[in-house]
């Protein structure tokens, strides 16, 4: 897109009226798009997202081998396209085909597909009740495609829904020589996006990169926005970090531990904890246990946007009846200020059902 097109969008953003949802003042970040009905990051997805109200779209990003960043939750295409059957020699050691070994023009010869395994020979779906995998034609969008398609939406529809963007592995990066975080901050720029008062939240699990942004690459911008430190278990290897040639998983143990958010708090925003960090799993029905975790990060200033709220069949958890007492549980008994979930229309309208008190 040309630069003027993204400033007459970036304008025409800025005179719409703030978003109007936010009901209760809790917001919906729609995880992936609208995942729970389309496949994860499809611009279909995305779409649907903006008209079932969500407050913020999310974007997970990583970079192809031009440097191009792609909007796909994994560092690998093999579980969300057509990759095996488009490029079937293309693959490493490891029998995986990664993003950052295949320029733009290859990616976009790609059919974005619903998340499976392939077992014996047939894709098996990774939620069964979703779109069917193979059914009809997605394709990899770029950030900038989606930033524009979301925009768009924002001056046709006169909501101004946000990003929730996330950087996605800046050691495995760094160690292929790309600086993923310096162009997430390069295409936000370009598209208005540079203060805390804009619609958007960027994050990250890794808390030495969210330092660098916030010591580093934001002032160096004259940029100054919302960061938000993900957490994960130490044991899901979610976050790898480089000894020498050698990934490690890093160790999350810090951040559950007393006076974390109190670190946090020194370079980001908010955090975004997995729901089980703050209602204890095999919690019984009607006798809930909440870690300290929410009060902690509101006495040190910190949003709390938890993830994943699933309303598919085996994915509730245990102690919750059904997916609006989930809702509940989280944003009115543990007090969170916004949740991340693949069914955006069932948290916006159980927001805005639910009687204000
Ligand atoms: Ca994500």
């Amino acid at each position: 897109m040309t630069r003027w097109l993204a400033a007459l969008l970036t304008a025409a953003m800025a005179s719409l009226t703030p978003a109007m949802s936010m009901a209760q003042g809790k917001i919906v970040i729609a995880h992936r798009g609208a995942s729970g009905y389309l496949p994860e990051h499809s611009q279909a997805g995305k779409a649907m997202a903006h008209a079932m109200g969500a407050d913020y779209i999310e974007q997970d990003l990583v970079m192809t081998r031009d440097n191009r960043l792609v909007v796909l939750h994994d560092l690998t295409l093999d579980q969300v396209s057509d990759v095996a059957r488009v490029f079937p020699r293309r693959c490493r050691d490891d029998g995986r085909y990664y993003v950052i070994d295949f320029t733009l023009e290859e990616i976009r010869q790609l059919t974005l597909t619903e998340r499976h395994e392939i077992e014996d020979g047939r894709p098996m779906p990774r939620f069964p009740g979703r779109f069917p995998p193979g059914m009809s034609t997605f394709r990899v969008s770029t950030f900038e495609e989606e930033i524009e398609l979301i925009q768009g939406l924002n001056q046709s529809t006169g909501r101004t829904v946000g990003l929730y963007p996330e950087i996605k592995s800046p050691a495995f990066h760094r160690h292929a020589g790309r600086d993923i975080s310096a162009a997430v901050l390069d295409v936000l720029q370009t598209y208005g996006y540079t203060r805390r008062s804009d619609r958007l939240y960027l994050q990250c699990f890794d808390p030495e990169e969210l330092r660098r942004l916030r010591r580093e690459l934001l002032p160096a911008r004259g940029m100054d926005i919302n960061l938000v430190q993900l957490m994960a278990k130490t044991a899901w290897e979610t976050t790898m970090v480089y000894r020498g040639d050698k990934p490690v998983p890093y160790d999350f143990d810090w951040m559950l531990a007393p006076g974390a958010m109190e670190t946090i708090a020194a370079y980001a925003d908010g955090v975004g904890p997995w729901i089980g960090m703050i209602v204890t799993e095999g919690s019984p029905r009607g006798r809930l246990v909440f870690a300290p975790l929410v009060k902690e990060a509101h006495a040190a200033g910190l949003v709390v946007h938890p993830y994943t709220l699933r309303a598919d069949m085996g994915h509730l958890p245990p102690y919750a009846a059904d997916f609006e007492t989930l809702l509940d549980i989280f944003l009115f008994q543990a007090g969170v200020d916004g949740v991340f979930t693949d069914f955006p229309d069932r948290a916006v309208n159980y927001l805005l059902r639910r009687p204000t008190p």
